[in-house]
Parts: structure tokens; C-alpha cells; sequence
């Protein structure tokens, strides 16, 4: 077989990509191309065989062949892994024999009359990065094939793909040796979200599939990458300057990688060169692209293969802008149950998507307290965090079961799995049948404390919750989510609807409605911060800073507030209050907005509370001056054990390291509850730290008597208060907050199990 030079690989590719062009386009049947393709490749490679296999109901069957029986189409068939030709569909590699029948896999199939030739090079046909068949060429003298001839195999069998998808003959059941084909796998992570979640799975950022790969114009296509590589750099250079890549921390390593790669001259001279062959942009991008994936199989240092997969990533997000597909999941709809896969997300990311039939969502990162993990809390969606690889385990459409409280997630479950799934399943149910009988049971501990157990809000949706968990009211409500589900700023009347209905599905049941905490990880995409760049966010322009300078905002908002609390009692919290003056100043603001209703005559609330959070160790430092200034206070300790350790809540390595439970927490909380306590201040605990059983004795402990959580804890926190001896606890907690032991953790937990407190 003659040798074609580099020069002429691309130009032999591009006559090549030519030919089955005019064959793709012929009104002719599948069959009739394949017969064609299998011609043209032969002639074009002159050798002496060329077959086409495709994988029918799990088995590889000879669909097409140009120099072997031709009686042996649709009669010979090969069991992945059979052969040659089965070991390539298995394996998704190519193999490159001088001697074939010297391969340990070869398997001879007399029907064929293949003994005539030596020399045998084959690639797979790949589709979603499955084999859905072989492309194979076979030789009389007996040599490897060039790998420029490997190469223009390998472009032809993208086209090949193409062509059989548009013909109806991939198979349902492809094949693929990736971890993603193995069967069922168990995954494990960091457990953000409790509860439980089937459905399959679909990626946030969903996979371009490559419809056309021959090009009709390569000037045109080289322009196409030219200007999507422009814009993705572009892009990244803003995720890189103004951190909006969701959170900080280990993003920043990845978008250093990101842009290592947005400027390779090697990457994208690999893309043009497959363009030259006669690819399309997208063609040439997943060519490159799955050039890349082979390889990456070889590596084992995980260090490379992480970078591998920022490339992919990086590669994906061309793929997204060169074929305009930009949307995600959210935008396409889902339309099954779903367990969504993403790195990571924003919370209004995450509010776009359709709640009745998200089921889960597993992160590669994440962490507790982050604002995306919060939101799916209120949304009750269970959320595994920390699942390392996630894309080479689960492919798009896989079934997956979550089971958070494992920490786990069941991919392609077996039966076994399901099976121990469904009882679970069952189990939970039944517990939360149990936490719904205990409903309208007060949250009373044995010692006859009544602890005031209040849910925390946001969606419209939430309302609900008070029914259903029986909750004495919504403790905070987070107006922020309408901003952040809304496309555009909503407008004041909207707002007022809301409070409104909250109002009236609340009825005499106190609400706390807190005034926007925006900023940080709750960035509105609509509202640009005149361009101030953030290095720290969490620290930086948000909540009430940004609110006492956007005052227009927070005077629409008063005003949406006073008018929507008519005639009933309004309570108003501000966030992230550092310093008395913004509370004066906020405060002065909603009384103006008051006046001004008054002065037109319109029904004023019959009071209006203010409130702060303490979520800035700051302002621990001028409760004094504070406190006879507001009527209640509630700590968020999101915020607050953020600060407080210098650890950033969304930061997924520190995500487990500081302990809600140290003593430097519960000491400090003390002191502010006991300051409350003598100016006569009600003090709550509004942070996700209060929805855990365990975490929320310790409140208890340190002499916290109202707690405001996420809804779905009402039941096991409730259950925890009524099994407890709230003074008991309280006279053995002073000595161990004096020896500060290293665990608090077990010394909590141990006293628990000891007192049969129902910590679930
Ligand atoms: C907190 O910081 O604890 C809190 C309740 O507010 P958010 O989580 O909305 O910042
Ligand atoms: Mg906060």
C-alpha cells in the first residue's frame, strides 16, 4: 500500500470526505452508501479490503465490504470483544497490525476469506463517545499502516457515524470499554443535601452531538473556529477576572488550566488540520477531542488526567459556541425524572431548572453551605458533593439512584441495588410519615422548654412547607431567590404580590422577611457592579452594603414590604449588618417609605419589628450599643463560622474541616445569646446549622430557645426537642465549653446517646 505523504494525508482525507459527501447526500438506501463508502475507502487507501461493521443488538455484523466474501455480509457477527473487530468496538481503540493473525484477539472467520490478507488496521465508529461500529481495512503484504493513514481512517469513521445515525442503524445498546459501560458503579461523595433521588442522568451543560461533519466550505469552517476560539478566550479572561465561574477556590486552578489551553497553539493547530481534511468546525473540535480521550486512557497520573478533563471541558465549551448550542439543561427542559450532573452550579442556575422533575443533582464540587447547596435545600433536592470523575463514570441517559445519607450514588444499578434502594426508599417514607404525625405535636422538650421551631423560606413554593411541617413561622425568608429566579429585576409590584401571599398563607404565624442579601454567590446576572472585580465576594459588596448604596432598590423593596403587610404585624430583618449605623440607616429607610405610605392615606401594618442578623463576628463587639436599638437578632452561622474561622463556606477542601459543633462556635454563640437574653431581645439561630438533630441540642444547649430551619428538618429536629432534657444539657454544658475538648462532636453525641435523644 503506497504511503501518502503529511502533505497529502489532509488533501487524500479532504477527496475522501469529498466523495462520501456526494454519497450522503444521494437519495439512495444505508445499505447502498455502505456498499459505496466501503468503495470509495478502498480505492482511496488503495487496499485491498475495506468492511464496515456495525454493532446490531449488541453483536458486531459485517454491514458492508469491498475485497472479502461478499457472502459474508450480514452473516458474519462478532461478540464485542470477539476478534479483532470486537476487541476495537470493546476497547473504542484502533489496532494497527502488520500480522494479524499473530494478534492474540484474532479470531478467523472462514466465511470471510480474510486469510489472504496480513496486514489489518481498524478504528471504531464512535457516537456519543460509543462504538456503534468498525471501520477496518485490510492488506496483502503483510505492514503496518502509516498513521497518517490511521488518521484519515479515523476522520472517515466520524463521517460514518454521522451517516449511519441519519440512517436509523446505531444501536440502542452501544458499547465502549469506559468505566462508563462497566455496570452498575457506586460513587461516593460528600453528602450536601440529605435524601434520597432516582432518575437519569442529564448534564447541566449538555454534550454537543456533531449532526454534520463534512465540511461544504473550509473557509468558512476555519473562520467558524477562529471566532469561537476569540470567544471563548474572551470568556474565560472574564471568569478570570471577575470570578464569576461560580465560587473561589479550587476554581482558580481550573480556569489557570482553562487558559492554558484557550491559548495552545498545539490544541487548536490540531483543530485547523482537521478542518483542512475536510471536517466541519464541530467535526474537527470532537476529531481533536477524541484524539485527546484516547490518549488520556493511557495515562495514570491523576494529575494529567485531571487536566485532560479541564481540556474536555474547555473543548465542550467550543463545541457549545461554535454550534450555538449555548443552553443548558435548564433552557432545553428536562423531560424525565433527573438527576443533574454539573462541576458545579450558581443557585440561579439551579432555580431554573424544573422542580417536579429534578430528583438530584451531583456535583464534582460543592460544599455545605454554599448558596447553591442552601437553595437545594429549600427546593428539597437531594445534593451529593465532591464525586471525583463523575464524567467518566456516568454517561447522559444512565439511571442513577442517590442516596445521599450513604453518601452515595448507584449508577446503572444492578438489581440488588434497586432492590436495597426501594426498601430504603420505603423506610424514609415511612419516618417521614412518622415526623408528619408528630405535626401538630409542639416542639416541647421533656423539661417542659417550648422551643419556638420556625422554617426558613424563599420560593413561592415554600409556603407550603408551614403547613406541612406544622412550623410556628418562617424565621427568614430570603427574598433574594426572587431576584435570583427572575430574568430581570423584578419589579415592586412583583415583590409586593409575594410578601403578600406568604403574608396570607402565614396567617397569624410570624413571618421574618430579610431585605436582599445579594452579592457574593448570589451575583444577578442582570445587575452589574459597575465594575468593581471581587477577589472575595463573601467579604465584599453584598447584602445590606450594596443595599444602602443601591438605595432605589431597598426603597422599593420597603415599600413593597409595608404595603404588602397592611393591617398586620411586619417583621424585617437586615443582612450582614457590621456596624449599629447600617442598621440606623436601614431602619431610617424603612421608616421614610412608611411615612410615605402613611401620607397617602394607605393601611399601614399595624407594627413593623426590626431585626438584624449576626453573621459578622463585628458586630458580636457592639451588641451593647446594638441591641436596645432592635427587636430581635438572629445569627447566621453560615456566614458567621465563615468569618469566624477565616474558612470560605464554599470552599469544597474546607467544606468539612471546620466543625459547627467547636467549642469556639458554641462559646460565642453563648455570649450573644446571653447578652440578648439581659437586654430582653429574642435571639434565634436562622443558619443551616440549626437542621441538624445534633447541632440543634447543642443550640438548645448553649440557651437557644428558637430555631428557623430548612423545612425538611422540622421532623427529625422536632423529634430530637421533645426526646430532650433541655436542663440537663444546659448544666453539663458550661464544663465542657470550659475544657473545650478537641471533638465537642462525640462528647455531644455520646451524651445524646446515652440520654436517648432521638438524633437521626
Ligand atoms: C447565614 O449566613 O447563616 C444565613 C442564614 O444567610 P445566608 O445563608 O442566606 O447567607
Ligand atoms: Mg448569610
Amino acid at each position: 500500500m503506497p504511503t501518502l505523504a503529511p502533505a497529502t494525508a489532509a488533501s487524500a482525507a479532504r477527496e475522501i470526505l469529498r466523495r462520501l459527501h456526494d454519497v450522503m447526500a444521494a437519495r439512495t438506501n444505508a445499505q447502498t452508501k455502505l456498499n459505496s463508502v466501503v468503495q470509495i475507502i478502498g480505492e482511496a487507501l488503495d487496499s485491498e479490503v475495506c468492511s464496515i461493521y456495525l454493532l446490531r443488538d449488541g453483536v458486531l455484523e459485517l454491514y458492508a465490504t469491498r475485497g472479502l466474501e461478499q457472502n459474508a455480509v450480514h452473516v458474519t457477527k462478532l461478540a464485542l470483544g470477539e476478534g479483532l473487530v470486537g476487541t476495537i468496538a470493546e476497547k473504542v481503540q484502533m489496532l494497527n497490525l502488520a500480522e494479524a493473525t499473530s494478534h492474540p484477539d484474532f479470531a478467523y472467520k472462514p466465511e470471510t476469506g480474510e486469510e489472504l490478507f496480513h496486514s489489518f488496521a481498524g478504528v471504531p465508529i464512535v457516537r456519543r463517545e460509543r462504538a456503534v461500529g468498525v471501520l477496518a481495512v485490510q492488506h496483502v503484504d503483510p505492514r503496518r499502516y502509516d498513521d497518517v493513514e490511521i488518521e484519515a481512517l479515523q476522520t472517515v469513521a466520524m463521517v460514518l457515524a454521522e451517516l449511519i445515525a441519519a440512517a436509523g442503524l446505531v444501536d440502542g445498546r452501544t458499547s465502549g470499554k469506559d468505566a462508563r459501560d462497566s455496570g452498575a458503579v457506586r460513587l461516593t461523595g460528600l453528602k450536601l443535601v440529605e435524601g434520597m433521588g432516582r432518575g437519569l442522568a442529564v448534564y447541566h451543560q449538555p454534550r454537543v452531538v456533531v449532526e454534520h461533519t463534512v465540511a461544504e466550505d473550509i473557509e468558512v469552517e476555519r473562520h467558524r473556529v477562529y471566532s469561537a476560539f476569540a470567544r471563548m478566550r474572551e470568556q474565560i479572561e472574564r471568569m478570570t477576572s471577575q470570578a464569576e465561574f461560580g465560587v473561589a477556590g479550587e476554581h482558580q486552578d481550573v480556569l489557570a488550566t482553562y487558559k492554558m489551553f484557550a491559548y495552545d497553539e498545539g490544541w487548536s493547530r490540531r483543530i485547523n488540520e482537521a478542518i483542512d481534511s475536510g471536517l466541519t468546525a464541530e467535526a474537527a473540535i470532537e476529531r481533536v477531542q477524541q484524539r485527546t480521550r484516547m490518549r488520556m486512557r493511557e495515562i495514570s497520573d491523576p494529575l494529567l488526567q485531571d487536566r485532560m478533563h479541564d481540556l474536555e471541558d474547555l473543548s465542550n465549551r467550543l463545541l457549545r459556541i461554535v454550534s450555538g448550542q449555548l443552553g443548558t439543561a435548564a433552557q432545553l427542559g428536562l423531560r424525565e425524572d433527573t438527576i443533574l450532573i454539573a462541576r458545579n452550579l450558581g443557585p440561579a442556575e439551579l432555580l431554573e431548572y424544573d422542580r417536579r422533575r429534578l430528583k438530584g443533582v451531583i456535583l464534582e464540587e460543592g460544599s455545605l453551605t454554599a448558596h447553591v447547596t442552601i437553595v437545594a435545600r429549600a427546593m428539597g433536592v437531594p445534593v451529593l458533593g465532591r464525586v471525583a470523575n463523575v464524567r467518566r463514570q456516568i454517561a447522559e441517559g444512565d439511571m442513577v439512584l442517590l442516596d445521599t445519607s450513604q453518601s452515595a450514588a448507584f449508577v446503572r444499578p444492578s438489581s440488588p441495588m434497586e432492590e436495597a434502594f426501594d426498601s430504603k426508599l420505603a423506610a424514609t417514607q415511612r419516618r417521614r410519615a412518622e415526623f408528619a404525625a408528630m405535626r401538630d405535636l409542639p416542639p416541647l422538650t421533656q423539661d417542659g422548654l417550648r422551643i419556638e421551631l420556625m422554617v426558613n423560606a424563599g420560593l413561592r413554593d415554600d409556603i407550603a412547607a408551614l403547613d406541612v411541617t406544622g412550623a410556628d413561622g418562617i424565621g427568614l425568608f430570603r427574598t433574594e431567590f426572587q431576584f435570583l429566579v427572575s430574568a430581570t429585576l423584578p419589579q415592586r409590584e412583583r415583590q409586593q404580590r409575594l410578601y403578600k401571599d406568604v403574608l396570607d398563607a402565614a396567617g397569624a404565624r410570624p413571618v421574618i422577611f430579610r431585605t436582599v442579601d445579594i452579592g457574593g454567590d448570589k451575583a444577578l446576572p442582570y445587575m452589574n457592579d459597575d465594575g468593581h472585580d471581587e477577589e472575595n465576594p463573601a467579604m465584599g459588596w453584598r447584602a445590606l452594603r450594596l443595599s444602602l448604596e443601591r438605595d432605589a432598590l431597598m426603597k422599593a423593596q420597603a415599600r413593597a414590604l409595608v404595603e404588602a403587610a397592611a393591617g398586620r404585624e411586619l417583621n424585617v430583618m437586615f443582612p450582614m449588618v457590621s456596624e449599629p449605623w447600617e442598621f440606623d440607616e436601614a431602619r431610617a429607610l424603612f421608616e421614610g417609605q412608611r411615612k410615605w405610605v402613611a401620607e397617602r392615606g394607605r393601611e399601614l401594618p399595624h407594627a413593623i419589628r426590626y431585626g438584624t442578623m449576626l453573621e459578622v463576628p463585628a458586630l458580636a463587639e457592639q451588641l451593647d450599643l446594638l441591641l436596645p436599638k432592635i427587636d430581635f437578632l438572629s445569627i447566621g452561622t453560615n456566614d458567621l463560622t465563615q468569618f469566624l474561622f477565616a474558612a470560605d463556606r464554599a470552599h469544597p477542601k474546607l467544606a468539612e474541616r471546620y466543625d459547627w459543633l467547636s467549642p469556639a462556635i458554641l462559646r460565642f454563640i453563648r455570649r450573644v445569646v446571653e447578652q440578648s437574653d439581659a437586654a430582653g431581645v429574642k435571639l434565634g439561630i436562622c443558619g443551616e446549622m440549626g437542621g441538624r438533630a445534633l447541632e440543634a441540642m447543642a443550640l438548645i444547649g448553649v440557651g437557644v430557645n428558637r430555631l428557623s430551619i430548612t423545612p425538611a428538618a422540622v421532623g427529625p429536629v422536632k423529634a430530637m426537642i421533645r426526646s430532650l432534657d433541655a436542663a440537663a444539657l444546659r448544666a453539663a454544658m458550661p464544663q465542657w465549653l470550659a475544657e473545650a475538648p478537641r471533638n465537642m462532636r462525640d462528647v455531644l453525641a455520646r451524651w445524646a446517646g446515652n440520654r436517648d435523644v432521638a438524633i437521626a
